[in-house]
């Protein structure tokens, strides 16, 4: 394994950032970022608040504009003037740290909503799509439920299978354990982690360095709207060349 190993290069690329800068109003968020990622590859994104983590990775799915540099996801080109949202929509799934479930939707009305809306599925095919994810989520029996009476963990695999029903190539996730209590935090990285092991291709944004050291293939630090270190995770944690990243981890661990 190289010392900085920017693209694994036995994979295909699909998503390939290079140069991107972004700004709010004078504030610069992003610094000239360049990031290549394999299809499969699972990269976990860690740095302090306000480093610029979120709107990187909202810039890939294009829920942010980007003012310099080029973005590339699966061979789509976000930067043409934003007419490539929705086909770039279609094929990366994206999970918060706070749920975004609908609320007066119930679990199985969540995950079959995009389906029929955006790809056109019928009701039937939806439903059956719906509940095979949220089995594989292990929460079949919760499909009539709304989202209020699930527990926090419960609502986040929801999440997390309403993003596969539309079976992207990408998911992007943001902190998805943040906002749950302590005990429900394995269970969503367990989920997190079987979608590793069946080859998805994975950005997370987290701060779960168990989960860093045991699914991903790059861990990439962030500080300043910079990617300052990436390296493989054992690397990564074992030695951090950077004063920042050390200084990083030296909080976190
Ligand atoms: P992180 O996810 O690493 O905590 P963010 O990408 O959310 O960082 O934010 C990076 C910086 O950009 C922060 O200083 C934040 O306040 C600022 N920022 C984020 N979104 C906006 C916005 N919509 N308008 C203005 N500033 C923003
Ligand atoms: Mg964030």
């Amino acid at each position: 394994m190289p010392a900085n190993p920017s693209a694994a290069p036995d994979r295909p690329e699909i998503i390939s950032i290079a140069g991107l800068s972004k700004w709010f109003g004078p504030f610069q968020v992003l610094k000239n970022v360049d990031l290549t990622v394999g299809a499969g590859e699972r990269i976990v994104i860690c740095g302090p608040s306000g480093s610029g983590k979120s709107t990187l990775i909202r810039c890939i799915n294009s829920l942010e504009r980007y003012e310099q540099g080029t973005l590339t996801v699966d061979g789509i080109d976000l930067g043409a003037g934003g007419k490539n949202v929705e086909a770039v929509r279609a094929e990366v799934g994206m999970v918060f740290q706070q749920f975004n479930l609908f609320p007066h939707l119930t679990v199985l009305e969540n995950c079959m909503l995009a389906p029929m809306k955006v790809r056109r599925v019928g009701k039937s095919k939806a439903e059956e799509t719906a509940m095979k994810y949220l089995t594989r989520v292990r929460i079949p029996d919760q499909a009539g439920k709304y989202p209020a009476q699930l527990s926090g963990g419960q609502q986040q695999r929801v999440a997390i299978a309403r993003a596969l029903c539309m079976t992207p190539k990408i998911m992007l996730f943001d902190e998805p354990t943040s906002a749950l209590d302590p005990e429900m935090v394995k269970e969503v990285l367990d989920t997190m982690i079987g979608l590793a092991n069946d080859g998805m291709t994975m950005l997370c944004v987290t701060h779960e360095m168990g989960f860093a050291r045991q699914v991903a293939d790059r861990v990439i630090f962030m500080d300043r709207g910079e990617i300052v270190e990436e390296n493989a995770p054992q690397a990564f944690f074992d030695d951090p060349q950077n004063e920042r990243t050390r200084s990083f981890l030296g909080q976190i661990l």
